[in-house]
């Protein structure tokens, strides 16, 4: 197919192309804007009559138990569709759907040990706080993770009582209808979850203008989320937005080195490179910098680019065929700016490539900290590299983007992982290791990647308002000020 993609159809139709090959996966119908009207009142209808809000939290936890159990059940389907959906390598998908079922695990387990405080009082009363669901949430996500990105926002959403209506990618319509189905089946109540398909500017923008919606979650672009962020401020509702990277990785000379390479290797090289948190700038300090610089080029050159389906992929396609254009004409300009190609730095040659999305493993250098690929989010398989001399060179050059989602430090002294750990303006920090990512950890970013935290015990009350209440228990009749 030609770069081509999943269609934004003429009429109401996305088309979900496999990027492995350029063969169509499926279509499903696009929602129009007019019909977001009726979505958001049978939400509400749904919140207001299933009894979902009010359901203790045991049985709550209950079905999202059973939600979990069938993400598990048909784990093979499911990552199979999402590897045909996005080009994901399939143990990568197989990896997403176990993320998906331990969203719904983890938040079943909060939902059920979850405490409010009983306050101080300052009278003669005791004061308390309870959670309350907003009513109606939107959830909208990105093309790269779907059923795990969607699993993270609909379970704490659902746990803190909410209806949800979620909008997937264009890109990557195929996995949100499944979780809504097993949702359903497992014995969540009908309309609790609603999918809306098509594109961001039509059905996403309707979504967010809807006066019915009270609270959004988004995952994607920094600069949509700048769009939702404006959309919600006019509407003083709150968002949650995890936004892009543009993540630093800092090898100092005294690390393992062995350990680093390879770590930087998979930081950025896996997943293709489309992930949120890819370490997608490699600062190394000057005297180990030759040596690793060509350890990590000499893996991009090893890495086997291959079909998704292949057991021994180490880089997959890229998720459709107009992402990998732009990630061709991202370095075409960089090389123009006077970098110099160490690894890759095109699409492979050769008849198993031909069809497919793919992109080589890049590595370059001789760029400046300001050039644009060292300052916007490529998200693809391109790693920049720059060399710096000590500690405050490399957190100011570090810093030096507008963003600030994650950062890994390699380093044998823990004195000066944690200086610098604390020093880097990042939501998540890796100290020798990469992109470890746990439920229970809070996520998001500093700066421009983003308001809020997703997961974790927090990732509840980031879908739930906070109450308070006063039961009196005066023994004289009440007087203000008394
Ligand atoms: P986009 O911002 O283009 O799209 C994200 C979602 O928003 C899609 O569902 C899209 O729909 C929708 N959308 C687009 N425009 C609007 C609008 N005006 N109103 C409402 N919804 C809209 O991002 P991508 O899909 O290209 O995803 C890649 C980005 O996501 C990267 O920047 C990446 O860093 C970020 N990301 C961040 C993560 C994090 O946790 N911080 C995790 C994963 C990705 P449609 O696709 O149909 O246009």
């Amino acid at each position: 197919m030609a770069a081509g993609l999943t269609t934004k159809s003429d009429s109401e139709e996305l088309v979900s192309i496999n990027p492995a090959d350029g063969s169509v996966v499926a279509a499903v119908r696009a929602t129009q804007a007019r019909e977001i009207d009726a979505v958001v009142e049978r939400a509400w209808s749904a919140y207001r009559r299933s009894g979902w809000a009010q359901l203790r939290p045991d049985r709550k936890a209950g079905v999202m138990h059973e939600v979990a159990r069938r993400l598990i059940a048909e784990k093979e389907r499911l990552a199979i569709l999402q590897m045909r959906d996005n080009g994901k390598p399939l143990a990568e998908c197989r990896g997403m759907v176990d993320a998906a079922a331990g969203a719904f695990r983890y938040y079943a387990g909060v939902i059920e040990t979850h405490e409010t405080e009983v306050t101080p009082p300052r009278g003669d009363y005791v004061s308390f706080t309870v959670l309350e669901p907003f009513g109606v949430v939107a959830a909208i996500t990105p093309w790269n993770s779907p059923i795990m990105n969607e699993a993270q926002k609909v379970a704490p959403a659902l746990a803190a009582g909410n209806a949800v209506i979620l909008k997937p990618s264009e890109e990557t319509p195929l996995l949100a209808p499944e979780l809504a189905r097993i949702c359903l089946e497992a014995g969540l109540p009908e309309d609790q979850l609603q999918i809306v398909q098509g594109t961001g500017e039509e059905s996403g923008a309707a979504l967010v203008a809807h006066p019915g919606v009270r609270m959004i979650s988004f995952t994607g672009g920094t600069d949509t989320g700048r769009a939702i962020a404006r959309a919600a401020g006019g509407r003083l509702i709150p968002t949650a937005l995890e936004l892009g990277g543009k993540s630093p990785h800092v090898v100092f000379a005294d690390a393992d080195l062995e350990h680093a390479i390879a770590a930087v290797a998979s930081g950025i090289f896996g997943s293709s490179g489309q992930s949120c948190v890819a370490g997608s700038r490699l600062f190394v300090e000057e005297s180990v910098y030759r040596q690793v610089v060509e350890g990590v080029a000499e893996r991009a050159q090893k890495a086997r680019v291959a079909a998704p389906d292949d057991p021994a992929v180490e880089v997959g396609p890229l998720a459709s065929f107009r992402h990998r254009d732009k990630v061709l004409q991202h370095v075409r300009e960089g090389l123009r700016q006077g970098g110099n190609v160490l690894a890759g730095g095109a699409a492979p040659g050769g008849d198993i490539y031909a069809q497919g999305a793919y992109y080589q493993p890049t590595v370059i250098e001789g760029l400046g900290p300001d050039a644009r690929l060292c300052q916007e989010e490529i998200f693809g398989p391109v790693l920049v590299v720059l060399p710096f001399r000590d500690e405050a060179d490399v957190i100011a050059q570090a810093n030096g983007t507008s963003m600030g989602l994650a950062c890994g430090i390699w380093t044998e002294s823990f004195k000066r992982a944690w200086r610098i750990g604390r020093a880097l303006e990042a939501g998540s920090v890796w100290i020798n290791t990469y992109k470890q990512s746990s439920i229970s950890s809070p996520f998001g970013g500093f700066k421009d990647s983003g308001i809020g935290r997703e997961k974790g015990v927090d990732g509840l009350r980031l879908y739930a308002q906070v109450k308070s209440m006063y039961f009196g228990l005066h023994t004289q009749p009440f007087s203000i000020g008394k």
